[in-house]
C-alpha cells in the first residue's frame, strides 16, 4: 500500500487533425468534394490553421468533433474517476476491482490531509484498517471456497474512494473543450482540476489551433458565470 501520483500520457490524437476540421468545416459550405479540400488544405497549412482558430472563435463546434485523443491515466482516484464518466460523450475503459484485487491497494492523498501530520496519520491508519479488513474479507470467502472475481467483487464493498485506479478516455475536441470550462474551473474539485490542467496542457501542444483559447469557461467568456459565492474572482462576475 503506498500512496501515487497522476500521470497523464497521449496514447493517440487523430493524424491530419488540422485538415480534417478544415475539410469538414468547408464541406458545409463548398460544392466540392471534402475528400479534394482536404488534399489541397495540406498544401496550404498556414492557411487552413488560421481557418480554424476562426471557426473555433465563431462557436462553430462540429467540425471538432472528427478529431479525437485518447489518453492513458494513473495516479488518480476513484473520487475523481466518478467524477470524470459523468462525461458522457467519451469512451472509458476502466481498471476493474473485479478482476484485479486490491489486496496492496495504492490510495491518493488529498494535499489537505498531507500538510497537516496528524490529520495524514489518522487517514494512513484509516487506509490501513481498510486494507486489513479487505484482506480479511478474502480470506474468510476463501474458507468458504469463494474466490478469485467472485470473492473480489464482493470484498471491494469496502474499499474507500481514495482507492488508486487506471483508466484509459477518449474523447473528441469537442467534449474536451467542454471538460475544460467545467474541470478547469477554480470551483471544480482539486484532483480531477489538476487532471484537466494536465489534459491541456498536452491538447494545447498537440493541437493550438483548436485549443490555445480552451481552459476554464471565464477564459472564453472573460466573466465568471458562477456567481459571486464561487467566483475565484479572476474575472468579474454576474448574477
Ligand atoms: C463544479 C461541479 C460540481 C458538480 N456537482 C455535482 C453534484 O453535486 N451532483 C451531480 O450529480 N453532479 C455534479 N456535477 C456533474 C455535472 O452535473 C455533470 O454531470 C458533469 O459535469 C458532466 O457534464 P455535462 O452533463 O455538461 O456533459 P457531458 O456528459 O460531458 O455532455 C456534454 C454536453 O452534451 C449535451 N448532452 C449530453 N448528454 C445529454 C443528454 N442526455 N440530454 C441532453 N443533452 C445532453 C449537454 O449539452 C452537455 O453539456 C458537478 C460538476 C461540476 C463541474
Amino acid at each position: 500500500m503506498a500512496e501515487t501520483k497522476l500521470n497523464v500520457k497521449l496514447l493517440s490524437k487523430t493524424d491530419n487533425a488540422c485538415e480534417i476540421i478544415y475539410a469538414a468545416c468547408r464541406q458545409c459550405y463548398s460544392s466540392d468534394f471534402a475528400g479534394n479540400i482536404f488534399e489541397k488544405s495540406i498544401e496550404s497549412r498556414e492557411k487552413t490553421a488560421e481557418f480554424i482558430k476562426k471557426v473555433v472563435a465563431s462557436g462553430h463546434e462540429s467540425p471538432l468533433e472528427h478529431v479525437k485523443f485518447t489518453f492513458a491515466i494513473e495516479g488518480v482516484s476513484r473520487a475523481l474517476t466518478h467524477q470524470l464518466v459523468r462525461h458522457r460523450i467519451a469512451s472509458y475503459s476502466q481498471q476493474s476491482q473485479r478482476y484485479v484485487k486490491e489486496s496492496e491497494f495504492d490510495y491518493i492523498i488529498p494535499p489537505v490531509f498531507k500538510n497537516d501530520t496528524a490529520i495524514n496519520s489518522r487517514f494512513v491508519s484509516m487506509m490501513q484498517k481498510i486494507q486489513e479488513g479487505y484482506n480479511d474479507l478474502l480470506k474468510m470467502l476463501k474458507e468458504k471456497g469463494i474466490e478469485g472475481e467472485k470473492a473480489n467483487q464482493d470484498a471491494r464493498f469496502v474499499l474507500p474512494q481514495a482507492v488508486e485506479t487506471k483508466i484509459v478516455v477518449t474523447m473528441n475536441s469537442r467534449e474536451l473543450k467542454h471538460f475544460f470550462a467545467h474541470r478547469c474551473c477554480a470551483r471544480a474539485q482539486w484532483e480531477i482540476r489538476i487532471l484537466a490542467n494536465k489534459m491541456l496542457d498536452i491538447c494545447k501542444k498537440e493541437l493550438p489551433e483548436v485549443f490555445e483559447t480552451s481552459g476554464a469557461k471565464c477564459e472564453e467568456l472573460k466573466f465568471c458565470p458562477e456567481g459571486e459565492k464561487f467566483s475565484c474572482r479572476k474575472y468579474p462576475t454576474v448574477r
